[in-house]
């Protein structure tokens, strides 16, 4: 049976397994500075669920990604599809109830864009209260930081928004659309901040401020792309590759709780 959702027929969805972990990719469609396409956090987020498929093509089924986010702060930047984080969450939860509907219990939610974050982890716990059933969030970076420092060429700062990470997965995936000739160092690291700072693998947002992103980025970009190069692109994609399919394997495997209601 095929992993894509898509591609599935209805009876092959009722005769599925349904503790096959099925995986949702939430991104956006926004500016990655001048150097990258707005598709980006989209080709990324699914790069990696359609590896965890390719892993694990017993254990998942990948639905048709959401490619819109929670983004507003970003408008400022031509080409932004940004939707309300109600509305988000409204139509994330539509979709992990009619998965439920058909008798799914385990589902993961896979961010591809940072501001999603908090959205999809509201999502998943709306659908364990509503369903009753296993829905888990995750960020996919955060499942690979170690591995992603262990290959990274930038230094803390580096590693934010169509940074180092995120462009050298694009150019390993797809070289023709990263044009790093329009790319410049955006290392926004702050020294001198104990809770500000933001890297994607080496922590920081320990106290939340999401300014509107262009009072602080002037081109769209936060990090530093120059010494993005494919090759180490594809180190990064396959740790997060690989971190994401042993998450899916530890959804897999736990336990259907029962509720007990004290009243
Ligand atoms: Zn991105």
């Amino acid at each position: 049976m095929t992993t894509d959702y898509g591609k599935l027929t209805w009876e092959d969805v009722r005769d599925a397994d349904k503790d096959r972990v099925v995986i949702l990719n939430v991104s956006a469609t926004e500016d990655h500075g001048p150097h990258m396409p707005l598709d980006t956090d989209t080709v990324l987020g699914m790069a990696v669920a359609n590896g965890v498929a390719k892993a694990a093509p017993e254990e998942v089924f990948v639905m048709p990604p959401v490619a819109y986010g929670f983004n507003e702060h970003h408008k400022d930047f031509p080409g932004v599809i940004w939707i309300q984080p109600e509305t988000l969450i409204a139509f994330v939860t539509d979709i992990t109830h009619s998965l439920a509907h058909h008798g799914f219990r385990r589902i993961l939610l896979l961010n591809s864009h940072g501001s999603n974050h908090p959205v999809l982890d509201l999502a998943a716990r709306k659908t364990v209260i509503r369903d009753g059933i296993i829905c888990v969030s995750a960020s996919y970076w955060n499942l690979c930081n170690d591995r992603i420092n262990e290959h990274r060429k930038s230094d803390i700062g580096g590693i934010a928004h169509a940074g180092e990470f995120e462009a050298a997965m694009y150019m390993h995936l797809h070289p023709e659309h990263v044009d790093l000739s329009k790319a410049t160092n955006q290392n926004l690291h702050n020294p001198g901040s104990k809770f500000f700072n933001l890297d994607l693998a080496k922590g920081g947002g320990k106290a939340m401020l999401m300014r509107w992103w262009s009072e602080v980025s002037p081109e769209g970009t936060m990090g530093d792309p120059t010494v993005a190069d494919a090759e180490t692109g594809g180190k990064f994609l396959q740790a997060a590759i690989e971190e994401t399919t042993a998450l899916v394997r530890e959804i897999r495997a736990l336990p259907i709780l029962q509720r007990r209601d004290h009243h």
